[in-house]
């Protein structure tokens, strides 16, 4: 290990959401930055024009700050300064930079102009797959003396810009699987600038391709450590041979394993959410996701710690505890670490996080009065420990905004507990009380009753509470009836709606089953 200043950067490429797997390339490379205390870059890769969209870079950048990963250098937000010295840190805005150091590739004789073209191309590798040689290029182009390479710019003949590939092993190291090594074959004379006719004497006037841009971006920038998902390890030797030509020390590698779905195939929407905006709306918090990340593909040193919060996963983490084997997305741990946090979490921010999803059933946040919304942190904190995400709220509180005494009588499940005469009973009791009461029925009220009816009906325990139960919430199990009572009678009397414990009771004793 040298004593240089760590350097990691995070390089997705704007062109979709971001997905779990980059979110934990970019997790674990600011986490590397922060435990050594080394320099988080962001660079936007964004040369392929046509699918790069600005709002997927925005989103991106929303995304990463959600989870807390902030970034010591980096584009600014659209028309603002950049951060940090190494920029520009868009990749559109560095295509000079390219062009520069491709002039110096050709003059050094590390690089040439290849004007074979496609169709040439495909005869060269149909011959080869005949005869059963790898379809790599030929080299031909690299023989072109500088009249034939003079003419043809001349003509205008549209050229790429090919490495010269020295036949020897092209070597890295990897900080998560050791030494690799690939064969110069595997990488034949790889284009580095994609053809295009010639621009200004003879300066390619083409695309320049992600193995070169990439190279040159983390030379440039001083990055030590590149640390991303295994699909680049094929790229590696590419890059190495850039390194190479140029004289650059090779950095660090460390390639994190392929993230795969319970059946063991790579990671897709087939299995469910993959990206961190859709994680977000579901209702996942953010240090649920960071924990759960961290997990796939590390581990803490005692072998059985679990949850982290990002400052303990800063002080724990570290490359050597890297496993280079698949990393199986488990979506019931995250559920687990989901509720974790969720019972941790402060009732305001969970109001927050939670409220658009009562959209249908509240006012909006800010207009809602101060009663309200202490209402509804009542209703949080008795119905988030039943929940593994958020935006299942409402499905589990339906009975608290709309209640519908037939469709609770017709409920197969809740048949048994009705049948018996001892239930009408109950229920008779219940709602005589209830209507001579009148006013909201208190948990002490609600205990009296229960005393009086269980002599009156003779009957206790289940016989006597899911009838009740069921009456009041449809269901014949659920939270404590000593918080659930505040819940239902505060909720009628702010007026959202909400039948009360009278109503409710009388409207069930008065319907039939649907
Ligand atoms: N833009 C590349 C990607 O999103 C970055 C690869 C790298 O980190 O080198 O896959």
């Amino acid at each position: 290990m040298t004593s240089e200043k760590v350097r990691v950067r995070f390089a997705p490429s704007p062109t979709g959401e971001l997905h779990v797997g980059n979110a934990r390339t970019a997790l674990y490379n600011w986490l590397f930055a922060r435990r050594t205390g080394g320099v988080f870059v962001l660079r936007i890769e964004d040369t392929d024009i046509e699918r790069s969209e600005a709002r997927y870079e925005a989103q991106l950048m929303e995304d990463l700050r959600w989870l807390g990963l902030n970034w010591d250098e980096g584009p600014g937000a659209s028309g603002q300064p950049d951060t940090g010295a190494a920029g520009p840190y868009r990749q559109s805005q560095r295509l000079a930079i390219y062009a520069e150091h491709t002039e110096r590739l050709l003059a050094a004789g590390k690089a040439y102009r290849c004007f074979c073209t496609p169709e040439e191309l495909e005869a060269e590798r149909k011959l080869a797959a005949a005869e059963h040689r790898p379809q790599t290029y030929s080299g031909r182009c690299r023989a072109l003396t500088q009249v034939e390479i003079d003419r043809n710019l001349a003509a205008g003949k549209p050229f790429a810009v090919r490495l010269k590939i020295e036949d020897r092993p092209l070597r890295f190291h990897d900080l998560v699987r050791g030494p690799v090594e690939f064969a110069s074959e595997a990488v034949s004379d790889p284009i580095l600038v994609r053809s295009a006719a010639g621009g200004a004497a003879g300066v390619s006037a083409g695309v320049p391709v992600y193995n070169y841009v990439v190279t040159i971006d983390d030379a440039l920038m001083g990055i030590t450590h590149v640390i991303r998902g295994d699909d680049h390890i094929s790229n590696t030797p590419k890059q190495v041979a850039i390194y190479e030509a140029f004289n650059w020390p090779l950095p660090e590698f460390a390639h994190l394993s392929t993230i795969l779905g319970p059946d063991r195939e790579r990671l897709s929407k087939r299995h469910g959410a993959t990206s961190i905006a859709s994680f977000r709306a579901m209702g996942y918090l953010p240090e649920a996701l960071v924990n759960y990340l961290a997990l796939l593909g590390w581990g803490a040193e005692d072998g059985k710690t679990e949850t982290f919060t990002l400052g303990e996963l800063t002080r724990a983490f570290s490359l050597e505890r890297v496993t280079p084997s698949p990393a199986i997305f488990d979506f019931d741990k995250l559920n687990w670490l989901n509720r974790h946090y969720l019972k941790l979490a402060a009732l305001e921010r969970l109001s927050d996080l939670s409220w658009n999803y009562f959209a249908a059933s509240l006012p909006p946040r800010d207009a809602a009065s101060e009663a309200t919304r202490n209402w509804f942190e009542q209703l949080l904190a008795l119905f988030v420990p039943a929940v593994d995400r958020l935006d299942q709220l409402p499905a589990k509180s339906a009975f608290i905004f709309a209640f519908d005494p037939a469709a609770a009588r017709s409920d197969p499940e809740n048949t048994a507990a009705l049948a018996a005469d001892s239930a009408r009973v109950v229920l008779a009791e219940f709602a005589d009380r209830a209507r001579v009461h009148g006013g909201p029925v208190t948990p002490e009220i609600f205990k009296a009753w229960i005393n009086e009816i269980k002599t009156a009906a003779a009957v206790k325990g289940p016989a006597l509470f899911n009838p009740i139960r069921i009456a009041l919430t449809g269901a014949s199990s659920g939270r404590e009836f000593d918080k659930l009572l505040p819940l239902i009678e505060g909720g009628a009397s702010l007026g959202i709606g909400i039948p009360g414990v009278r109503q409710r009771i009388e409207r069930f004793v008065g319907v039939q089953a649907r």
